[in-house]
């Protein structure tokens, strides 16, 4: 599912198509309602360049009487943005398409989601929509003290606070388990005991581990496609998740798995050890 990574990535590569470019016409898809809420006729309507803030991307509009608006993707399981060629013909569970002039031609901006768990979102004034009031700030942006203090006054696991997206956002199952492993940390280890240096190392952790992936193209796990429906190449990369029962590249024990909620926890039992004395 698109994390921070994806999302990144794909914002990145459609900057160069939709910045200045105007929507000739629309189209929705077949289940519009289920995730596009309350999208008005774009028509005349011109993108500035795309924004990103966790795993939601944020497309700033304004009309042709210079109106702001702002179209908002959270992309869940599966969803993506791609550019194509108008000619092309559509994927199937494209649910919203935008012709696009640019300024020497016209491109097919598309929604294509197959499993549906995404959200499209209209924001026509500065209020905080139901998506982003959800959203933390970006894992990336976030200051040291209001992460560590979070962290510090939930007794949930660390894993399970670095999911909250109203906490901190951008990070969802692949990158959690490669984030602790990176920082030494157990994925049970409850927030009230993580001390101050361990929540700095995690935010290193982070920040080493999704620039990496974001420079690799995302993680192409289950589904993810970028803006023109290439794999990334980050998966080749990871080094705890889904690797469960093959050898640490540090220690040589093998990797665990556990399942908690549905979700799958992936670690080393060696080098997230829970007794684990922090480094300084
Ligand atoms: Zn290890």
């Amino acid at each position: 599912m698109p994390e921070l990574p994806e999302a990144e990535t794909i914002r990145k590569q459609l900057v160069p198509f939709l910045s200045g470019a105007c929507v000739v016409s629309q189209r929705t898809g077949p289940y519009p309602k289920i995730f596009l809420s309350g999208i008005p006729d774009l028509a005349g309507w011109k993108f500035s360049d795309p924004g990103r803030t966790g795993k939601v991307l944020i497309f700033s509009m304004a009309s042709p009487g210079g109106e702001p608006g702002v179209l908002l993707t959270r992309l869940g399981m599966s969803g993506q943005w791609t550019v194509s060629d108008p000619q092309n013909p559509l994927n199937s569970h494209t649910h919203l398409t935008f012709l696009l002039k640019t300024r020497d031609r016209e491109i097919l901006l598309s929604y294509r989601d197959p499993r549906r768990f995404g959200r499209l979102e209209w924001q026509a004034d500065k209020s905080l929509s139901g998506i982003l009031q959800t959203t933390g700030p970006d894992i990336l942006e976030v200051q040291a003290r209001y992460f560590e203090e979070s962290v510090h006054a939930s007794q949930r696991s660390i894993r399970t606070i670095l999911l909250d997206q109203k906490i901190v956002s951008g990070i969802g199952n692949i990158y959690v388990s490669e984030i602790l492993f990176e920082a030494g940390i157990h994925p049970d280890k409850k927030g009230s005991r993580i001390t101050k240096a361990e929540a700095l190392r995690i935010l290193e952790s982070s920040r080493t581990v999704l620039t990496r992936a974001v420079e690799r193209g995302g993680s192409s796990i289950h589904s993810f496609k970028d803006a023109h429906g290439e794999a990334g190449e980050n998966q080749i990369h990871l080094k705890v998740y889904g690797l469960d029962g093959l050898p640490c590249q540090i220690c040589k024990k093998p990797i665990l798995k556990k399942e908690s909620g549905g979700r799958s926890s992936y670690f080393c039992p060696l080098c997230q050890s829970k007794r684990k004395k922090p480094s300084a």
